[in-house]
């Protein structure tokens, strides 16, 4: 039998080194929790990246695969396949907008809304094409999203950046309004960052961008790749903040741990003809199966909800902590994205401590711990892992001054 230490040397000699992994071998899910080749159990509270929204194996989501792996996986979009309707009808029933085009990750839906934006640009504004976006915010990985994405590090290396990105400050209407430009198309946000640390814009900042997208005829935009399918405690994040975008993206969640990505528009922004884009496995009928059965679950259920009253509950509890530890800078978030920033660079050593205590989360930067458990997480659950949590706390000492 191969153990865990062979699992790692093969990583360690095949693979290109990109990841920092952690040292786990995740051989099954259920619910929020998560098992090793070593029979180890975790609560999960990464939820592989804020994907496993109803958790791991959640039955609607396997057997809906089950059945669609034995009747059909694949056709191109030549053709119909029925688990992308259905699951086109129900995003669309129960959000602002009216179309929809299913591509595969979230770099690939945003990639597509800016293809969108830059033909709507091109029609209707001059041949204006360039996409403001935020410091701070997570767009996805391809040339043109690295761009996009106002991170640094996720630029230095690749320069020169694709052209047509503008970077502001987020949360701050004025630096979108003094970006704007004859040339600029559409503004693109996160209505929550989550990548870039659990950043909750002011109640009215996505008002303010609406507004002024309105003003100038603007694509207002929203990356909801996190924040999407209940993730806030709406089914979509932009729901929380009173305004209606032109256009969304989605990924992560909507395919419950299937590889599905999605963006949607306004009938008035509808500016894709046949030619214009397309993808081999966009609305694959088995990933799409699977989002189905989970969006179904989400709306049936009304999961949002349940987000919500749990998110409260988890933020009070974390909030008590921030009392107990002084170092405690900020506890911040919506539903359940929670960021817990600290004083000093403990994050990973406290994330690396409630690991080997039975507790998964992600040291999303160097001061700062992200929550992102399965919506469907209990109290008792969350109660465990705040009292793993706060043992880490108490033991992992405040690294050594540099
Ligand atoms: C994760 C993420 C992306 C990128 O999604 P991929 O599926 O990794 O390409 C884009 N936007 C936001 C807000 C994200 O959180």
């Amino acid at each position: 039998m191969t153990n865990a230490t062979d699992w790692k040397a093969i990583e360690a000699k095949y693979y290109m080194q990109v990841v920092r992994r952690r040292p786990l071998v995740l051989v099954r899910g259920e619910g929020t929790k998560v098992f090793d080749d070593q029979g180890r159990e975790f609560l999960d509270f990464t939820a592989g990246w804020a994907v496993l929204n109803l958790g791991h194996a959640h039955p609607a989501v396997t057997a809906a695969i089950r059945d669609q792996a034995g009747q059909i996986m694949q056709m191109s979009n030549l053709y119909y396949t029925t688990p992308q309707l259905k699951l086109a009808q129900i995003l669309i029933d129960h959000s602002c907008f009216d179309r929809i085009f299913f591509a595969n990750s979230g770099a690939e839906a945003n990639e597509g809304a800016s293809k969108l934006a830059r033909k709507y640009g091109k029609q209707r504004l001059n041949g204006a094409h360039e996409i403001i976006t935020t410091f701070n915010s997570f767009h996805g990985r391809t040339q043109a999203m690295m761009a996009a994405t106002g991170q640094p590090h996720y630029q230095e290396n690749w320069k020169p950046l694709m052209p047509g990105f503008v970077n502001v400050e987020y949360n701050n209407i004025d630096a979108i309004k003094r970006a704007t430009t004859d040339k600029t198309c559409a503004v693109l946000v996160e209505p929550v960052q989550g990548e870039g640390g659990v950043n909750v814009p002011a109640p009215d900042y996505l008002k303010k961008v609406q507004a002024w997208c309105k003003e100038k005829k603007l694509l207002f935009m929203v990356d909801e790749v996190q924040t999407g399918m209940g993730r806030l405690g709406t089914l979509f994040g932009y729901q929380q903040f009173g305004v209606e975008p032109d256009v969304m993206t989605l990924a992560k969640a909507l395919g419950a741990g299937a590889p599905l990505g999605a963006f949607l528009c306004k009938q008035e922004f509808s500016v894709l003809e046949p030619g214009d884009h397309g993808s081999t496995f966009g609305g694959n009928a088995l990933t799409t199966a699977a989002g189905w059965a989970a969006a179904k679950v989400m709306v049936d259920e009304n999961i949002p909800a349940k987000a919500a009253r749990t998110g409260v509950y988890f933020m009070g509890k974390l909030a008590a902590l921030k009392e107990k530890h002084s170092f405690v800078r900020d506890v911040r978030g919506m539903g359940l994205l929670i960021g817990f920033e600290l004083a000093d660079n403990r994050s990973a050593a406290l994330m690396q401590e409630c690991e080997k205590n039975g507790l998964l989360v992600n040291s999303v930067r160097p001061n700062t711990i992200r929550f992102m458990p399965p919506l469907t997480v209990s109290n008792a659950e969350i109660d465990r892992a705040v009292e793993i949590f706060d043992r880490a706390l108490s033991t992992v000492p405040a690294p050594k001054p540099a």
